[in-house]
């Protein structure tokens, strides 16, 4: 396309958008003012997420945390607690570590100057130009998904919009077609443009306000565009969890334990869960009867392990499972579940082993409980729910489990120092009963296993 014509398609396109705009735009509550805390919050939901679904984590947020200091101030169990189901949640995270810089550096007004407002934690490019123009109505662009889509048809784009040049260029363009005191509703004009008409798979050109100047669909290559290279399918892994069940005075209970301070769902609660050895998590599905992987010699049985707190004079813990114990008791597989997760593909003794070694907390596998599956953007994890009985955590926690895991065949019972009281539970894990879902914050996957199976025990 010439200059000439771009420049022309530009202005027809920014003119025709913001008139389309100001009659269909959608009455949603974070664009009924133009207060930049709210704006701020609505982006960094809107990101992955689609609005419907935003709306009422939104609302709910902003009455628990009407303003930036309120959100500065809350204990960060809240915030998770209040975005728990929407996921991503390093973006709450962030999202309140730019709360407490905005609070301690600009005295809790949001500042409008393009350098300090990107030198927030978590806002990049995009979240930035929103707020700028959004709320200060300053003509910087705010590029996401549907605005390169948009420009990449609009303007016959053939970059690879998954690379960053692509988005620079992209960039450039918008800012020099933004009309003059209109920056904000041009950048949510886009934005709206691509949800409701130019959409992904089949774009409704004909309703277009854009149409008459529109390259990519002049050229028929409006659903080819924009061009995209492929992301790398998320890695999968199966991960074992266990469902421990209370006893005595924790009965009607499930033991939880929260996730390290940094790292992928860092802080958030869930299930004990284990990386599936290579052996197990090849045989998920298969039928029961593979060899019994539990009389590996070259493993740390936790048969053995228990053996050896007996040794050491352990008291009325029950059993860990052995391999006979197990293949009895996964006949009871829990309603609509497949035949996975018998001791004899090995999963059982990967559990017990693996929550012994990592977490020094020694249950007994008793059944499949649910089958589930949780996508995060580089990982899709398959997760197998058994039920499970207590044992105990072994004294010292995971640094004895990992000495006991070394040497404990040559001297049984030797690195333990005997086993922790089961009402003395290491830092960080929690028996909890249904009503503590209202307070801990938990991923999606073991929400759900949580409520359904409180749900089940009511
Ligand atoms: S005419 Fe079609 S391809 Fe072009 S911007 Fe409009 S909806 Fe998108």
């Amino acid at each position: 396309m010439s200059r000439e014509k771009t420049e022309a398609a530009a202005a027809f396109f920014a003119a025709e958008l913001l008139n389309w705009y100001d009659a269909n735009k959608r009455d949603l509550p974070w664009r009924r003012d133009r207060d930049p805390y709210r704006i701020w919050v609505s982006e960094v939901m809107l990101q992955q997420t689609r609005v419907d679904t935003v709306i009422p984590y939104y609302e709910r947020f902003m009455e628990r945390f009407p303003t930036v200091r309120h959100l500065a101030e809350a204990p960060e169990e809240e915030v998770l607690k209040c975005w728990e189901g929407l996921g991503y949640y390093s973006r709450a995270r962030n999202l309140q570590a730019g709360a407490r810089q905005v609070v301690e550096l600009y005295g809790g007004v949001v500042p409008d100057d393009k350098a300090a407002i990107s030198s927030l934690k978590g806002i990049g490019p995009y979240t930035a130009g929103a707020i700028l123009s959004i709320a200060y109505n300053k003509p910087e662009p705010a590029v996401d998904g549907n605005v390169m889509r948009v420009m990449s048809r609009y303007f016959l784009l053939e970059d690879d919009i998954a690379k960053p040049s692509a988005r620079t260029k992209i960039e450039r363009l918008a800012a020099s077609i933004i009309p003059e005191g209109r920056a904000g509703d041009f950048n949510q004009a886009v934005m709206e443009l691509g949800a409701l008409v130019c959409t992904p798979k089949s774009p409704g050109c004909l309703l277009c306000p854009v149409l008459a100047q529109c390259a990519g669909r002049a050229a028929g290559r409006e659903r080819e565009l924009p061009a995209k290279s492929k992301a790398k399918p998320p890695r999968p892994e199966l991960r074992l969890a266990a469902l421990v069940e209370g006893r005595g005075e924790h009965a009607g209970k499930v033991l939880v334990r929260r996730r390290p301070d940094s790292g992928l769902l860092a802080r958030m609660w869930e299930l004990p869960h284990v990386l599936a050895p290579d052996e197990a998590a090849r045989s998920r599905g298969r039928a029961a009867g593979a060899a019994a992987f539990a009389a590996d010699a070259r493993v740390l049985a936790s048969a053995t392990i228990l053996a050896d707190a007996k040794a050491a004079g352990v008291p009325e813990a029950p059993a860990v499972a052995d391999a006979d114990d197990s293949a009895a008791s996964a006949g009871a597989v829990a309603a609509g579940t497949s035949m996975a997760g018998t001791a004899g593909d090995g999963r059982f003794d990967a559990l017990s082993r693996g929550l012994a070694e990592e977490a020094g907390l020694l249950v007994r596998p008793v059944r499949l409980w649910s089958e589930e599956e949780h996508v995060f953007s580089h990982i899709r994890w398959k997760v197998d729910v058994y039920l499970a009985e207590f044992g105990f955590f072994l004294a010292g926690g995971r640094e004895a489990a990992a000495g006991a895991a070394g040497g404990m065949a040559a001297e049984p019972g030797a690195s333990y120092g005997g086993p922790s009281d089961a009402d003395d539970l290491p830092e960080g894990w929690l028996w909890i009963g249904p009503e503590d879902m209202a307070s801990l914050a938990f991923p999606n996957v073991f929400l759900r296993i949580l409520n359904d199976y409180f749900a089940r025990q009511a």
